[in-house]
């Protein structure tokens, strides 16, 4: 019997060891940090072995094949052992794609992944197709396909997945941009992160659809390197000759397989990055063959995702909107983007490297303040201090509301989009969006 060791016992560590299990598979799964109490209580459930708070070497590296979770770095000691006893290491999406037919559709890009994610998803649903939904967002694939499967799945992959992808195969793959993130986990190599990015194209045939964002210099540079077999389904906010989807006059339009056109003003989603999500979500659901009626409507009644420019509260003519999601300058770039009013802007968290360059015009042109919220805001002072906009310095969202409040005045609006991860101060970048939301609320 072939032995399989998981590593990592989270969403996708646990949904790999059930399906393992149900393919007959000697299975292990290891931890160095906690495992929650439920993905304890379904490993016992399968009568799968396990072990947290260290990983016991002796058990590991008799593996025939280890899947890795996403979140553990290739420069984990444990890793580099498995490398050098030469075990091959795959993702639970990997796995899980050897034991289905069904059709995966499979979106990447460095912002927009889970917006887009959840509109295709909302628009299947819709359409009353047999849909799942997958990879960094819902539940694990490898769990659905053990227990729960379905005709359609759609997937959000991150790179760290597309990493120890090889075999998989995306019928439509969806690559929204790339910009840089994460760079610390690519040797600070840019085009490390790029290839990452491009394995959605791999093993994709001519059967298969891909579906990209024409004007992303990277991307299309990329392009040039690549013998694509897939269909090409490019897309633009405007207009130009070859794009399956584009914005012109106000009217958002998909030329292919089905023409469709619907007014702008009846998109759900808001701001020129949402134009992007909405075409790659549109065309998707053209491409599988849902009506224009349904993409339609769900375009336009689709609600948005927590925490990405997310309306929270009006108090006293002040908008207060949590976009805690950007945690890189390029989403914050779009969040700005879309303003319409005099903005306070919130910054602040671990920075992953960041060169704020890229927002200064937009800064300047929108802010009237800015609130510097972590522990550590050196970087930002030394920056934005130059530009002459008025600053608060703030350790806490309490402090940091009230010091957002203080500099607002009816018709302004205060955006959280930090541009940095959120470790610092919160749990996560969920904690960081809630504790903004309760209390702009409780002003
Ligand atoms: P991801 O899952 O890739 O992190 P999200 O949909 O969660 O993407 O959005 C993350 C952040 O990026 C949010 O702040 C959002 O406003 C912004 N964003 C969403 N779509 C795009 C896009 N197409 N281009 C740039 N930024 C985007």
């Amino acid at each position: 019997m072939s032995r399989i060791v998981i590593l990592g016992a989270a969403e996708s560590g646990v949904g790999a060891a059930v399906l393992a299990q149900k393919e007959g598979f000697d299975v292990f799964v290891t931890d160095m940090g906690k495992i929650k109490p439920h993905y304890q209580a379904m490993l016992d459930e399968h009568h799968i072995p396990w072990e947290e708070g260290q990983h016991t070497e002796a058990k590991i590296l008799n593996a025939d094949e280890i899947i890795k979770s996403p979140g553990i770095p290739d420069t984990a000691p444990m890793i580099r052992k498995i490398k050098d006893a030469g075990i091959p290491i795959i993702s639970e999406i990997e796995f899980a794609g050897r034991y289905t037919h069904s059709k995966m559709i499979c979106i990447t890009g460095s912002n927009g992944k889970t917006t887009t994610t959840s509109l295709i998803f909302h628009i299947f649903k819709k359409a009353g197709y047999d849909v799942g939904l997958a990879g960094n967002i819902g539940h694990s694939l490898a769990l659905q396909v053990a227990e729960d499967p379905h005709e359609y799945y759609v997937i959000e992959l991150s790179s760290f997945q597309l990493d120890n992808m090889y075999d998989f195969r995306a019928n439509i793959a969806v690559l929204l941009n790339i910009t840089p993130d994460h760079l610390d986990r690519y040797d600070n190599c840019m085009q490390n992160y790029t290839d990452s990015k491009m394995r959605i194209l791999q093993n994709q045939t001519k059967d298969d659809a891909f579906v990209f964002w024409n004007d992303d210099p990277i991307i299309k540079g990329e392009l040039e390197k690549y013998h694509i077999e897939s269909r090409m389904c490019p897309f633009s906010i405007i207009e130009k000759e070859g794009m399956i989807g584009y914005i012109a006059d106000g009217e958002y339009h998909i030329e292919r397989p089905t023409p469709f056109n619907m007014e702008q003003e009846s998109l759900a989603l808001t701001g020129k990055h949402n134009m992007y999500n909405s075409l790659a979500a549109g065309i998707t659901a053209d491409l599988s063959g849902i009506s224009n009626d349904v993409i339609r409507e769900s375009l336009s009644d689709f609600e948005g995702v927590e925490h990405r420019l997310e309306f929270t509260c009006k108090v006293h003519g002040v908008t207060f909107i949590n976009d805690s999601k950007a945690t890189n300058v390029d989403a914050c770039w779009y969040a700005l983007e879309s303003m319409t009013q005099p903005t306070i802007l919130i910054l602040g968290g671990l920075d992953k490297g960041n060169d704020y360059n890229q927002i200064k015009e937009l800064v300047a042109k929108k802010c009237k303040g800015l609130v510097f919220l972590g522990v550590d805001n050196r970087k930002l002072h030394e920056f934005f201090d130059p530009m002459g906009i008025p600053t608060a310095e703030t350790h806490s969202m309490k402090d940091c509301i009230a010091a957002c409040y203080k500099m607002a005045s009816p018709g302004d609006t205060v955006l959280l989009s930090p541009c940095c991860a959120s470790f610092d101060l919160f749990k996560n970048m969920e904690d960081r969006g809630e504790q903004f939301k309760s209390l702009a609320r409780a002003l």
